[in-house]
């Protein structure tokens, strides 16, 4: 039985990338159908269950800043939260948190099921519906055609999927389910640079045969902090990981059996992820190294399945049971779901707009894994901008920007569609200029106006954010209006510098020898504040005053783009040049800095130190 239906944004996929842009489309009011093989397996986390991290949970502070739902289902789902980089500065802390892959599923379910304008319809698209050069809907595998004026693809790992257990391998689109082929191909006929990229998961080892006596355990932070801007506390459970490690037993099992596996065997064709190696790669490539650190993590609360993070392999199960065996801990331990390495179809992001709509398909927008991204964050965060972009061309509204100055996801957009991928792409701070103010603390004050002003954002969000910029605005004010003398300043025990120029509370809350309490003492009404609104405002302060030379720095690469790098250039003098980017400079040997900023993967810290040594070489030869 045919049927046609007609919405303004259909989303093909029900993952990460999938429900966030289903979730976007619908908040910004489009009528909008989420078509996808399972719907029960709509959020399931194909891989680790945990969300956030470095780069990562700055993605999902912004995600949530914009009304999104990674972070919500995140924090209900988190059965242990840590701040990543606690000791360093706040532009660098990332929130992550272990999670209750269950919960996470069904309270991703529960927020689409709760979204108005939302439909989920199960089922396999085979088909874009092209006319007049523009997508115009789609076919699925029962003959129904579903018409849509924009179409978001996110097909994740699942086109052309091939899954390798050793020397074995089958096509699937992850464990449970099957690849996309009919629709792969019709992309494939599309004049469409297309690519093979690989990932890999660990085996899952049943937590009742662990010795958890013997390990070190891990407790989650003492003072949790939650992704969402809306959350205080955690509403699970928590619990502590075990830590263990491998050791040289470990190795020689793995180095043994090399050839059985499908990464070295030769039976794969495409690049893993850089920096989430497989343990064959981390014998291979780190075989100085005697030992690798393995996190195992529960991956519910009702659930006996652990996830040993650090080890994910493409060897056979034999194999798999062998080593794991030997690790401390882990000597009784049962394998409950084999690891596996994944092979599937992604399309070079050089192809897109910075909407994520394609350049030679109007219509059409691609977002998460597809576009050679990696991580569940990643793609989320691209779900939020094709669904949001998807919806805004639906209703003849303006594309909807992200720029590198003010968010992680304008740096991943730009990294994406202008300089492309070769290996999975995932977000690191390094990636950014402008880390300094693009930090996980201040995401809603960068993006909840945009939210506001795109409408996206619902009353609950409005209200608290009105609140909490109301309370900063005015203690921000306060502080600002009381001006100290040097003197006055040593009566109260802070000391500055004597040049008799009195400071104000505020440029007193940014000396890193000033403490709160100080503060408090000179003004009432900071220590009558909310302890968070305190914290905001100081970290505010802190930040400001490097605001200005990040500004300079950024102004400095800009306006140096056209300096020449001779063909001498000694990459290998510059200290804290990471190996993989001197690899790729030796390798192009780029012309000029604007050629060198094109080079995927390249850092504004790495740019600034060719650009230095220039300007030092330039020096010493005028001299
Ligand atoms: P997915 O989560 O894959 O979702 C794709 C969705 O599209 C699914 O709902 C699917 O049913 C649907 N779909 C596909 N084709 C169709 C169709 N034709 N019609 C209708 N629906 C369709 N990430 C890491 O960061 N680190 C890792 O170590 C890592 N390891 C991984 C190991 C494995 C084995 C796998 C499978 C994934 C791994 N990942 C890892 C990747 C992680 O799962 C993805 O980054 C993330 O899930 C991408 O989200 P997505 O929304 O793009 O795609």
């Amino acid at each position: 039985m045919f049927h046609v239906k007609q919405f303004e944004v259909i989303v093909i996929g029900g993952g990460h990338a999938g429900a966030e842009a289903a979730a976007a489309s619908a908040r910004l009011g489009a009528n909008t159908a989420l078509i996808t093989i399972k719907a029960a397996g709509i959020g399931v986390m194909s891989c680790n269950p945990a969300i956030g991290g470095l780069g990562k949970g700055h993605l999902v502070r912004e995600i949530d800043a914009l009304d999104g739902i990674m972070g919500i289902a995140g924090d209900r789902a988190g059965i242990q939260f840590r701040l990543l980089n606690r000791s360093k500065g706040p532009a660098v802390q990332g929130p992550r948190a272990q999670a209750d892959r269950k919960i996470y599923r069904s309270e991703i379910q529960r927020l689409l099921a709760a979204q108005p304008g939302l439909t989920v319809i199960e089922g396999e698209v085979t088909e874009l519906l092209l006319r007049a050069g523009r997508v115009e809907g789609v076919q699925l595998a029962d003959g129904a055609a579903i018409f849509a004026r924009s179409v978001v693809l996110t097909a994740g790992t699942f086109l052309n999927g091939i899954m390798h257990f050793g020397d074995k391998s089958r096509p699937g689109g992850r464990i449970g389910d099957a690849a996309s082929v009919r629709l792969a191909e019709q992309l494939g006929a599309l004049d469409l640079r297309r690519g093979r990229l690989k990932t890999g998961t660990p085996p899952r080892l049943d937590g009742r045969k662990i010795d958890w006596q013997a390990l070190e355990m891990q407790p989650g932070d003492a003072d949790p902090v939650m992704f969402s801007f809306l959350n205080l506390t955690p509403q699970a459970r928590q619990v502590s990981c075990g830590i263990t490690h491998t050791n040289a037993q470990t190795h020689d099992i793995v180095r043994q059996n090399l050839n059985r596996s499908a990464m070295y065997g030769g039976h794969i064709e495409g690049l893993g992820p850089r920096y989430c190696p497989s343990i064959e790669d981390k014998v291979v490539r780190f075989a100085e190294k005697p030992s690798h650190q393995v996190f195992l993590e529960p991956e519910g609360l009702d659930d006996d399945t652990v996830y040993p993070n650090g080890i994910s392999t493409s060897l056979p199960a034999d194999v798999q049971q062998q080593y794991v065996q030997t690790i401390a801990g882990l000597e009784h331990a049962v394998i409950l779901q084999p690891g596996y390495a994944i092979e599937y179809d992604f399309f070079d992001p050089r192809g897109l707009m910075p909407s994520l709509q394609l350049k030679s398909l109007p219509g059409l927008y691609f977002a998460g894994q597809i576009n050679g991204t990696t991580g569940y964050e990643e793609a989320a965060a691209q779900g939020l901008v094709a669904g949001l972009n998807a919806a805004s061309a639906a209703k003849d509204l303006p594309e909807i920007s992200f720029s590198r100055s003010e968010s992680y996801i304008g740096v991943m957009l730009d990294d994406l569609t202008s300089r492309g991928v070769t290996e999975p792409y995932r977000m690191f701070t390094s990636r950014a200029e402008f880390r300094l103010t693009l930090r996980a603390d201040n995401a809603d004050q960068r993006l909840t106006p945009l939210g506001l002003h795109l409408g996206c954002v619902s009353q609950l969000r409005r209200d608290r954010f009105e609140q909490k910029m109301a309370a900063i605005d005015s203690i921000t004010s306060a502080l600002n209006e009381k001006a100290y003398s040097p003197n006055q300043l040593a009566d109260a025990g802070i000391t500055s510098s004597f040049d008799g120029v009195r400071r104000s509370a505020l440029q007193l809350l940014s000396f890193s020898n000033v403490t709160n309490a100080q503060i408090s003492a000179l003004v009432p009404e900071f220590a009558a504040v909310d302890a968070t609104i305190r914290q905001q405002v100081a970290t505010d302060a802190l930040y400001a005053q490097y605001a200005v030379r990040q500004g300079n720095e950024a102004r400095a690469l800009k306006n140096d783009e056209g300096k020449l790098i001779p063909g001498s250039f000694d990459y290998k003098a510059l200290r804290g040049l990471s190996s993989e980017l001197l690899l790729k400079l030796q390798d192009t040997r780029p012309a000029n800095l604007a050629q060198a900023a094109k080079i995927e993967g390249m850092t504004p810290a790495a740019l600034t130190l060719i650009l230095m040594r220039l300007r030092k070489t330039q020096r010493s030869i005028a001299v």
